[in-house]
């Protein structure tokens, strides 16, 4: 599909949903094009790809450059297989290489630290094997292939027609970026920024220190930037950059909130807490007992994100039972 003269967008399918797809954006170049974002490490997806190029008369050759906002499966998975057949060099900001879940070589040692991490804030033994139920397939569609360039923020990529400002946008993930052409009034906002889904910011083993706090300090350092038209890597295209940057801000103000209220005298786990935090799923309110594995445990990571920057913030302290962390307000 095409966004503008010398950019188009290809939609990647997801394996485990037909609602969500990746946005992976083709852009061209004096001397080849950059892609940004790939898609998940699954045979429909390479082939979405290959059809999308076909239809604005490209194959995987013409790329040069591939650019990817952080290193989730969904961004990052076909990232290897695509530079085969491209020869296009690979880049990446250097955080999502110190962190990083896809590094891992087997699924054993990923269920192996969720676990460790589940149990230090308060997941019991017996829920255990249902938390950990989704990772093996997380695994499948992730596939961990080095970059050939890393980056650190404020870099220029041009493409001789496009020129593309590196900003450094933690929180979603510790290396995530967004690209911003400032001539052309767009910007690249990966999962950092998307249209109506609330990125998910949690606090994870591979998320880095106060990924909240990251998340909201980059948000509000982008207020400003003179943007018309926001290319996200999920949902549409979209204008309004600074009303949806307050509508983020203001549904993390409202998340604190509902912590603040279940915060007590009594100390309590993340997992505790999670508990008694309603949460939207669809759009509908859940109760945490009747979320799937995977929501359970972006449900305890996020009440941790929150935690942390509550801390950091001086309004909950924390202390350590045995292995397991307790949170109370001061
Ligand atoms: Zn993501
Ligand atoms: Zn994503």
């Amino acid at each position: 599909m095409k966004i503008m003269t010398g950019l188009y967008q290809i939609k990647v399918p997801n394996p485990t949903s037909d609602r969500v797809y990746l946005n992976s954006y083709i852009i061209q170049g004096e001397s080849g094009w950059l892609m940004v974002d790939t898609g998940w490490n699954t045979p429909e997806a390479f082939n979405a790809l290959a059809e999308g190029l076909q239809e604005i008369e490209l194959d995987f050759s013409d790329i040069k450059e591939i650019v990817i906002t952080h290193s989730h499966p969904d961004h990052y998975g076909l990232a290897g297989k695509i530079r085969e057949h491209s020869k296009a060099k690979l880049i990446l900001h250097k955080k999502e290489m110190q962190y990083g879940e896809p590094r891992l070589e087997t699924t054993d040692d990923l269920l192996h630290i969720i676990a460790k991490w589940l149990i230090k804030n308060g997941a019991s033994n017996d829920e255990l094997p249902q938390l950990l139920e989704a990772s093996p397939g997380l695994k499948a569609v992730s596939s961990f292939v080095l970059a050939d360039v890393f980056l650190n923020g404020n870099e220029n990529i041009s493409t001789g027609i496009f020129d593309f400002e590196v900003i450094w946008t933690p929180g979603h993930s510790p290396g995530h970026i967004c690209l911003y052409e400032p001539n052309k009034k767009i910007l690249i906002s990966g999962d950092h920024i998307l249209p109506h889904i609330t990125p998910n910011i949690g606090l994870g083993p591979w998320s880095g220190e106060n990924p909240l706090g990251a998340y909201l300090s980059s948000l509000k350092s982008m207020e400003h930037l003179d943007v018309d038209t926001v290319l996200p890597a999920h949902e549409w295209v979209f204008n309004g950059l600074a009303k949806r940057i307050e509508e983020l801000l203001q549904h993390h103000e409202k998340r604190t909130n509902n912590i603040m209220r279940v915060l007590g005298a009594e100390p309590m786990t993340a997992f505790d807490m999670a508990f008694h935090i309603p949460w939207m799923i669809d759009g509908r309110e859940t109760a945490f007992g009747y979320l799937s594995a995977m929501d359970k445990r972006m449900a305890i990571w996020e009440t941790l994100a929150h935690l942390e920057l509550l801390l950091t913030e001086g309004i909950v302290k924390t202390y350590t039972k045995g292995d397991i962390v307790f949170y109370k307000a001061w």
